[in-house]
């Protein structure tokens, strides 16, 4: 029957063979070893052995050179983890992943030194250890530049004070890509990005958070007390980490809207199975017009937001750095996955808000991507900005 997956199998030109062959591999993977364990993992969090199990089957480092262990591939690729894992309804084994593979990672290859690189990017994509990405602070969200952890010279290294808030695998990280101030007077020319270990003394993991939805993640609130970090610890340099962040920050947008939709894509698919399957004033529900026409107003802006992702994608992937088209992105991406997963509750009825049926996870996960990462705010901003308002 025609529709029974919304995507074709070459999903768009973006896509070689070679893209499609890789796709397969982790959708075998992720049904058999994701999958049937998103439910319990809302209640345990994702083990660490799936991350090092993901580090044996080479999915963590798929456009990370080979020198480090990687695969070699282009950015394309890692789209393709983010879209499959997607589909393994675990909103939080995502997020916790893309900060690892697509949020730490990339910045140690762009800004580290050799030495770096091989200290945690080798053992990162083995999965042996897992990373978190440190910008947030209690005081200081969507204001970048507005944090106040400092890092201060000290012999010959670094000595940091701070807290950091909302640290996504913050409870199991060995190593935290931490933004600090070491020039307040300086601007956006006083910030440096640390690569701090997690043993080393003075940092405390205050507490696991509680949170809404993204059970399958945890959440930690961090402090750093008189924390001395050797020199070899700055990441690029001294100076240089608002403008290194917000480099970072852009490929993180870019995941974030590409594991969004897919993740909303995975709702919308359920939500098709059940309005076949489910039988209302003895018809199946699907072929009422009224929510016949809800699955084709999804289906249609799912595809629009996708469209955009793979276009920017692209300039991306090409050496762009196209700050406004990311934005955007992750503007529609994620206020669509959000009306869709709604619509998607709203066509299971009574059934999704049960968590027995994955629509309810997916609705209270991705909430969070018009939060997290930048708010729909914060990127209206930048793309009004871009226009020289
Ligand atoms: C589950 C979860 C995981 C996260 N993981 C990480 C992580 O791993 N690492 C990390 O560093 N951070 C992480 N974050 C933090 C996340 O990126 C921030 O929550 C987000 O950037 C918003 O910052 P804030 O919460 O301080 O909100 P605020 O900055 O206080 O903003 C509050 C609201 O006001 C709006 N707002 C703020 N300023 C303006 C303005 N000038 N004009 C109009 N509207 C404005 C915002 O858009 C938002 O809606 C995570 C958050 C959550 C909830």
């Amino acid at each position: 029957m025609p529709g029974t997956d919304a995507r074709p199998a070459a999903s768009h030109l973006i896509f070689t063979e070679d893209h499609e062959a890789l796709r397969w591999s982790i959708r075998a993977f992720v049904d058999r070893e994701v999958a049937p364990h998103a439910a319990e993992w809302e209640r345990t969090t994702f083990p660490d052995s799936i991350v090092r199990r993901m580090g044996e089957l080479g999915f963590l480092g798929l456009s990370v050179p080979e020198q480090y262990g990687g695969q070699g591939g282009d950015y394309f690729a890692n789209l393709v983890l983010a879209e499959e894992i997607a589909r393994g309804g675990s909103g939080g084994f995502l997020m916790g992943l893309s900060v690892h593979t697509d949020m730490v990672i990339p910045p140690i290859l762009q800004f580290g030194t050799e030495e770096q690189k091989q200290r945690w990017v080798r053992p990162g994509v083995a999965g042996e250890m897992v990373f978190s990405l440190g910008i947030t602070e209690p005081d200081a969200g969507s204001d970048v530049a507005g944090i106040s952890t400092r890092a201060v010279r000290d012999g010959d290294g670094w000595r940091i004070n701070g807290a950091k808030t909302y640290i996504t695998n913050g409870c199991r990280n060995a190593m935290i890509l931490l933004v600090t101030k070491t020039d307040p007077a300086a601007g956006h020319k006083g910030f440096t990005l640390f690569l701090v270990p997690m043993d080393t003394p003075g940092v405390a993991r205050e507490s696991k958070l509680a949170k809404l939805g993204m059970h399958a993640s945890d959440t930690a609130l961090l402090s750093f007390t008189d924390v001395w970090v050797p020199d070899d610890a700055v990441l690029g340099e001294v100076g240089s980490g608002f403008a290194q962040i917000m480099w970072e920050l852009q490929a993180e947008r870019l995941i974030g809207a590409a594991g969004c939709l897919g993740y909303a894509q995975y709702a919308f698919d359920e939500t098709i199975r059940y309005a076949r399957d489910r039988t209302t004033f003895g018809r199946a529900l699907g072929t009422h017009q009224a929510i016949r026409h809800k699955i084709a107003d999804m289906a249609t802006r799912l595809e629009a937001a996708r469209a955009l992702i793979y276009t920017t994608a692209r300039r991306y992937a090409a050496g762009e750095y196209p700050v406004r088209e990311i934005s955007m992105c992750k503007l529609l991406t994620t206020q669509t996955a959000w009306d869709v997963v709604d619509t998607c509750v709203q066509i299971h009825g009574g059934a999704g808000y049960m968590d027995e049926f994955p629509v309810s996870r997916v609705f209270r996960d991705i909430r969070l991507y018009r939060i997290g990462a930048g708010a729909d705010e914060i990127m209206l901003d930048v793309i009004g900005k871009s226009y020289g308002f």
